[in-house]
């Protein structure tokens, strides 16, 4: 079985200082990114940590083909307790760090400790240096690549870095790269901006090119030669199917249609589209430089995700004011999707629904914990009875999109993820919304067959976050070509997948995590016999929890 190669670095931004750790037996186990940084995480954080404690860490992890010339490899992984829902969460963000990362020789970095002063962590294949920069406080996104592109010759594709939300411990901060691409979901900004640690640069000339099999070569030029929609329109072409089968969030989820949908559309984002977007080695290249002539606004995007949660969710069906939105959560540092139904609740809270010139201040107090904007950056779940709201959330985590009143099985996926109210997850949505995998279809209403299609499709996905492929690469790379590309069998790989959702599970369920937590904010017939289907598909018990004697933790 291919895996990452390289030792473990870690740097103690307390003590100032940095060692390295063999890790193979990890890597051997659990391939890469998301599955090491787990395993190490289960092995590293004390179960009990605090998320802004010095005993947090933060995993930045790479996979085995990040230093290919395969289409969908230009990801890296990062793992960390998360500030917003008390679990152990990893993320991936796109861009061009994957290969810079995996230049400077390292599977994997972890950070731990707390400086007393803001750095930027300069990782190399030939050392550490750790820079203090008392001048990028308070810095944005874009400042601070400028920084390390002036002082250091350095890119944007070099850093990993957090805005003014992360500094401020906004519990839904992101990590940004290549400065439009997040580590998005549950605050692992705020972890980085606990540690006093502005921006992390990754750089090295080590050569970790690796043979593979000629389905490199087809996965490569079929995502060249693709005409997928996602290529012109990103995943917010998704927008008009998804409110027309009525499962489109709209005004802080008391609806699931959206009657300006036209307003925010995968057609609206496409005509403002100026030029192509990718990632690092990707054919595929289905990212959004956006430019708006009328206001000389620029951003990436927006994708689905954003155009729900700053568009229908708040009431907005202008594209500009949702654009706008997108770009000041990047330079901020913020996840546009927990961000964004904050803000739709705090719309709700004030009986203000499409007021986009709130929507936009809003955002900025809420980066800068300014006003009502320190008490939303605590996220929904804590601050919904001060806003007299419903609790929209699952775990702590605000949902995305792909409602789970419309599409019951990704509610079921919603409510088991154990990252928590987060649509890539389980991703059931892609059986629900026939348009998406028309060989695979699942009727969307109740969850009949689907606790087993749910449990493969985590375990799947835990996989290509470790391998680590892109999710978009799914019409283009099947479980063949995966078990090919990766060396092993496929129900040899899906097994890594069920032992890493399984230490998630532990890990969390050492924090007090059960059955309880499972739960939606919305009723379903038939979800609590779902749910005891899908635990003893896991071989968990009925309570929710691991068995102790399973996944090798
Ligand atoms: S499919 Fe899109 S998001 Fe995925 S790696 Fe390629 S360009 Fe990036």
């Amino acid at each position: 079985m291919l895996h990452a190669e390289g030792p473990l670095l870690t740097v103690d931004a307390s003590e100032r200082s940095a060692h390295e750790t063999d890790c193979d037996d990890v890597l051997s186990t659990f391939i890469g990114g998301r599955g090491v940084g787990t395993k190490l995480a289960y092995d590293r954080i004390p179960f009990d940590a605090d998320p802004f404690g010095e005993e947090n860490r933060l995993f930045f992890v790479t996979g085995p083909l990040q230093a290919s010339r395969t289409s969908f490899t230009g990801r890296t992984s990062c793992t960390g307790l998360s500030p917003l829902t008390g679990g152990l969460l990893s993320s991936n963000a796109g861009g061009f760090l994957s290969r810079n990362l995996a230049a400077t020789g390292y599977a994997a970095v972890e950070f731990v400790g707390s400086s007393d002063e803001p750095v930027v962590i300069h990782v190399r294949d030939d050392g550490v240096e750790i820079e203090p920069v008392p001048e990028l406080e308070g810095a944005l996104v874009s400042e601070v690549t400028d920084y390390v592109r002036e002082n250091h010759d350095l890119d944007a594709e070099n850093v990993a870095c957090i805005g003014p939300a992360g500094e401020n411990r906004v519990r839904f901060a992101s990590i940004m790269t290549s400065e439009h691409r997040t580590f998005g979901r549950g605050g692992l900004g705020a972890v980085l901006g606990s540690k006093n640690v502005k921006a992390i640069t990754f750089d090295g000339d080590v050569d970790r090119t690796i043979e593979l099999p000629d389905v490199a070569r087809d996965v490569h030029r079929e995502a060249a030669t693709s005409d997928s929609v996602m290529k012109r329109q990103g995943t917010a072409g998704l927008t008009a199917f998804a409110n027309e089968v009525g499962a489109l969030p709209t005004r802080y989820f008391s609806e699931l249609s959206f009657e300006g949908t036209d307003g925010i559309d995968g057609d609206r984002v496409e005509e403002r589209k100026f030029k192509k977007g990718t990632c690092s080695q990707c054919a595929f290249a289905c990212k959004l430089p956006t430019r708006d002539e009328e206001t000389d606004l620029e951003t990436e995007g927006p994708e689905y995700e954003t155009v729900m949660a700053f568009g229908s969710n708040a009431g907005v069906d202008d594209v500009r004011s949702v654009m706008k939105s997108n770009e000041l959560c990047d330079e901020f540092g913020l996840d546009a999707i927990s961000c964004g139904d904050v803000v739709s609740a705090y719309l709700a809270s004030e009986g203000r629904f499409g007021d986009s010139e709130l929507v936009h201040e809003t955002v900025e107090r809420i980066a800068h914990r300014e006003g009502i904007g320190d008490r939303l950056a605590e996220g929904i779940d804590r601050i919904h009875e001060e806003l007299g709201v419903r609790n929209w959330t699952a775990k702590g985590m605000e949902f995305a999109a792909h409602d789970g009143r419309a599409l019951n099985g990704q509610a079921l996926a919603f409510a088991t993820a154990n990252r928590g109210a987060d649509h890539l997850y389980g991703s059931m949505y892609v059986y629900e919304y026939p348009l998406v995998a028309p060989d695979a279809a699942l009727d969307p209403e109740g969850f009949e067959g689907k606790p087993d299609r749910l449990v493969e499709k985590e375990n799947h996905n835990a996989l290509l976050d470790s391998g680590i492929v892109c999710r978009f690469s799914r019409d283009v790379v099947d479980e063949r070509r995966l078990a090919t590309l990766l060396d092993a069998d496929y129900e040899q790989l899906l097994a890594v997948g069920a032992r890493i959702v399984d230490l998630e599970r532990r890990f969390n369920n050492e924090r007090g995590f059960d059955r309880a937590d499972d739960s939606l904010p919305y009723d379903l017939p038939g979800f609590e016999a779902a749910l005891e289907e899908y635990y003893s598909v896991r071989g968990w018990a009925d309570d929710g929890t691991v068995p102790p004697d399973r996944a090798g933790g």
